[in-house]
């Protein structure tokens, strides 16, 4: 069976290996270089934000998606030799008044088994010394790791091709080939077409564009986010810590990122004085103390937004061959795992190791539930 996945984020490319480890031919299309979208631009937290605003489905999801990451990081440092810097560096929100979600947190953290600890102030401060002085508690959770995004994509795309897909970079789909019900392959850019048994759609923030002329639009759409990157000393913050809209996310090497705006402006690219102004005051009000660190460079990507918040993944109805894994929003890195094993499944007649009801592009989407960009 001949397979086609469209689109070279991280989604396209983990579901291309894992549709190959399987023996299926497969070819994958990118209109741009490989994972050079939002799958290169996001901050490479591996827990959503808030995860008990979510449905327990979403919940049990990404916990089976996390649970592949450290195997996942040791078949590609196997095969590739690329380290991708998962490691558990814990994430701190700390308090400074009477913001929401104390108790909200802690419940979700026991009863989904997340470990977590309720810190007094001198406790916050000694566990992340440069925090504001004004800080009155925070809770900690020690077992939430990051990862450091392009080199997760450099180690996939290598493996990729290591496994035989074939990738055909700068090659844009311009049409989905459906007749009869079924579908049949795709048209390219140069008027060609390509042929498939089975099509993944994995175009993030512009899956809709391909969707749509068939009538089956899912209302996927971008949310820009900003990025700025700051050089400190190693160590200076320890964990990922995250406060309001802001959160900053330590590397290794001392950089530190910050991210990230939330903005529905379309495909405008580009940094802007007053979003980057925010997160920079963002920092100043957490940790003053970072005010003279350098900015190294700034960036934005699109966050393919679904309307709930959560991710439509599963076989589009009244097509038969056609697959959609997109919509993942603000945690396509996070469930990049369960993600390509499940649609891996799911293109190859196996039953999926998660139940995917909850999430079929058919399903009643709910616009209200505060989640996802409306
Ligand atoms: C600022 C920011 C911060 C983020 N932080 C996090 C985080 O901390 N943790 C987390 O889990 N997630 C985070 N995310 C979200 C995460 O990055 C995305 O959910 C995820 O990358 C989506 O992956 P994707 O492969 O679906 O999309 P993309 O990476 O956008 O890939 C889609 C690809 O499809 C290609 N394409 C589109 N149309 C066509 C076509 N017609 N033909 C061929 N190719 C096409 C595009 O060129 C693109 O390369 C963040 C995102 C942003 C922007």
């Amino acid at each position: 069976m001949r397979m086609i996945v469209i689109g070279g984020g991280i989604i396209g490319c983990l579901t291309a290996c894992r549709l190959r480890q399987q023996g299926a031919d497969v070819t994958l299309i990118e209109r741009g270089e490989l994972g050079r979208e939002a799958s290169w631009a996001g901050a490479g937290i591996l827990c959503p934000i808030q995860p008990w605003l979510y449905p327990d489905a979403f919940t049990e999801l990404v916990q089976h998606s996390l649970n592949l990451y450290p195997s996942l990081q040791a078949e590609l440092f196997d095969r590739t030799a690329i380290d991708i810097e998962w490691q558990r560096c814990g994430l701190v929100i700390p308090f400074f008044g009477d913001e929401p979600h104390w108790q909200a947190a802690i419940g979700w953290s026991q009863r989904f088994g997340w470990r977590i600890e309720q810190q007094e102030a001198a406790e916050a401060l000694r566990a992340e010394p440069t925090l504001a002085a004004t800080v009155q508690r925070a809770l900690y959770w020690p077992q939430v790791a990051q990862l450091r995004n392009p080199r997760l994509l450099k180690a996939v795309q290598r493996w990729m091709v290591q496994l035989g897909v074939a990738v055909r970079s700068h090659t844009e789909v311009r049409r989905l080939l459906v007749e009869g019900g079924v579908i049949r392959g795709v048209e390219l850019d140069d008027g060609g077409h390509l042929t498939g048994d089975r099509v993944l759609l994995a175009a993030g923030s512009w899956s809709d564009s391909l969707l749509q002329p068939l009538g089956k639009g899912l209302t996927i759409r971008p949310v820009k986010g900003q990025i700025v990157l700051l050089v400190t000393k190693p160590g200076t913050v320890r964990h990922i810590v995250k406060h309001d809209d802001i959160y900053l996310v330590p590397r290794a090497d001392g950089r530190l990122l910050v991210g990230a705006t939330m903005e529905d402006v379309g495909f405008r690219g580009g940094n802007t004085v007053a979003e980057v102004h925010g997160l920079l005051d963002g920092v100043m009000r957490m940790f003053p103390g970072l005010a003279a660190c350098e900015i190294e460079r700034q960036w934005m990507g699109f966050r393919p937004g679904s309307p709930d918040g959560l991710p439509f993944l599963g076989a589009i109805e009244g097509v038969a061959g056609l697959f959609v894994a997109s919509g993942h929003y603000r945690n396509g890195v996070a469930l990049a795992p369960v993600t390509a094993q499940c649609m891996a499944e799911l293109m190859l007649d196996q039953p999926p190791s998660v139940d995917l009801a909850p999430f079929s592009p058919s399903r009643m989407v709910d616009f209200s539930n505060g989640l996802g960009y409306n």
